[in-house]
């Protein structure tokens, strides 16, 4: 697999990208359109990142449960917005044990409706609040442009629901989930994302307000990495979640949603991986070391697999994720490109030269070549590696942070903004309308992606119709 080569990414982006996900065999195509198989690499990947996050919702409060898959269809025409936001998308089940069903069933698309249902059921009195409620789990929306990971009909995912006392409550929780959020990204994933609100066209179907995470990709289209949304009432109010508060009275709460998928995998591969395969964030990989020893004789391979099994068992005791690989049937020519394919961040090559020098040589992934090759003692090894695996961990985050500040450009008119928009983000002031928003979008494909908590002081004028704007956002074409 590892022969026939990578496009590479100048030549098509896209398809390297799609080439890439097969190769080192993250993902499959199902044999329903629109579907995805994640394959056990690709699966493992995803652990960790929900591991990440899961210990961060535990430590703020939150905890785990799991709402039905099935969900009335007379559940989504509550809420106005979200039925129309979804109803294009919805996968419906009309026939069950062969009969035809007296109410039609969605698939989940989202779980607000169902979970609000209950939430009105289990909330009575102001001291119920706040529920906490986070569910791992997958959803279907129909969705035939296919693109693993980024885009497909049923994708993976946790989807966060709670119900607050007051709005600022549920705004405060709404910031805090994005603050885990670009956390994650940004410490565990070295994906430098941009936090910020959502414009009212780009906002999630029944939400007040939308936040989001957003991460530029090597090709420099923007990738919507997680959002956290505030409901208000909304969602409270058709589905009836009410409380007594401490005078008595009935009050409606406010509720929040928050979600990260299976598209931060893609997000990994797209801010990080070169034209020889992936390149992982240490904190992140499956496996963070490959031993390869390398020999040509029964006599050598003795002497260096002694060496390495004692190098395997030093490097698993102190932690590090770690892979042997003793393969005969395969040149070391070929587990090197192997292992580059799949991004594993270091690779430690032990030979008949290293046995007799005490040493062993490290290949770091993230710096292909001579460059990034060194030579150290085995005394300390363990500790050589885990410092190795800290410096890849932040060289990828200074490189991608280097790669976006690079490429967000900040248009001084309308001719300009076009230009920049072609092969970059644009960082514009701009007055919120809709009309300036589609206007862009018309002429050069790009959306408004988020309006960044980060604002420069003062006011400006709109790069599209000169009006008078208190807010700067970015523009860019989009996943
Ligand atoms: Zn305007």
């Amino acid at each position: 697999m590892a022969e026939d080569k990578l496009t590479t990414r100048s030549e098509d982006f896209s398809e390297w990208y799609n080439q890439l996900v097969l190769k080192a065999e993250m993902a499959d195509y199902a044999p329903v359109r629109g579907c995805m198989v994640v394959r056990p690499y690709g699966w493992a990947l995803w652990e960790n990142i929900t591991a990440a996050l899961d210990k961060r919702f535990k430590e703020s409060g939150h905890t785990n449960a799991a709402f039905p898959i099935l969900i009335p269809m007379s559940f989504f025409e509550k809420e106005k917005e979200h039925v129309e936001g979804f109803s294009p998308e919805l996968a419906v089940v009309t026939h069950g044990g062969g009969e035809k069903l007296e109410e039609p069933l969605v698939v989940r698309p989202t779980s607000e409706t169902i979970i609000g249902y209950m939430y009105s059921k289990w909330i009575k009195s102001w001291r119920d609040l706040p529920v906490l409620i986070n569910q791992w789990g997958s959803v279907l929306r129909w969705e035939l442009r296919t693109k693993l990971f980024l885009r497909t009909a049923e994708f993976y995912w946790q989807e966060g629901h709670t119900a607050h006392a007051s709005k600022e409550e549920a705004l405060e929780e709404m910031y805090r989930i994005l603050d885990i959020y670009a956390d994650v990204a940004i410490n565990e994933a070295a994906i430098p994302v941009i936090k910020g609100r959502k414009s009212e066209t780009e906002r999630f179907a029944g939400a007040q307000i939308t936040t989001s995470i957003e991460g530029m990709m090597q090709d420099k289209r923007a990738l919507q990495s997680a959002t956290s949304h505030y409901f208000g009432q909304n969602f409270a109010k058709a589905f009836e979640i009410q409380y007594l508060d401490k005078n008595n009275s009935l009050q409606f709460c406010e509720t929040t949603s928050w979600g990260l998928s299976t598209r931060m995998v893609g997000a990994i591969i797209m801010t990080h991986g070169d034209d020889q395969g992936l390149v992982l964030p240490p904190r992140l990989a499956p496996i963070q070391a490959v031993i390869v020893p390398i020999y040509k004789n029964d006599a050598e391979k003795s002497k260096v697999m002694e060496v390495a099994d004692r190098v395997f068992i030093e490097l698993k005791a102190a932690g590090i994720r770690l892979k042997m690989d003793d393969r005969e049937n395969v040149s070391s020519g070929f587990k090197f490109n192997d292992w580059e394919m799949r991004g594993v961040p270091v690779r430690v090559e032990i030979g008949p030269k290293d046995v007799e020098k005490g040493s062993v040589a490290l290949a770091r992934r993230d710096v292909p070549g001579r460059d990034g090759k060194s030579f150290v003692s085995q005394t300390n090894l363990a500790e050589t590696v885990n410092g190795l695996l800290v410096d890849i961990q932040a060289s990828l985050l200074k490189r991608a942070t280097e790669f976006r500040d690079a490429n967000i450009h900040e248009p001084k008119d309308y001719e300009e903004l076009k230009k920049v928009l072609a092969d970059g983000w644009a960082f514009s002031w701009w007055c919120e309308s809709k009309e300036c928003e589609a206007k862009v979008k018309e002429d050069t494909k790009a959306t408004t992606r988020n309006i960044p908590f980060d604002q420069p002081e003062g006011e400006g004028k709109c790069i599209v119709c000169g009006e008078k704007a208190s807010k700067k956002v970015y523009f860019a074409k989009a996943y």
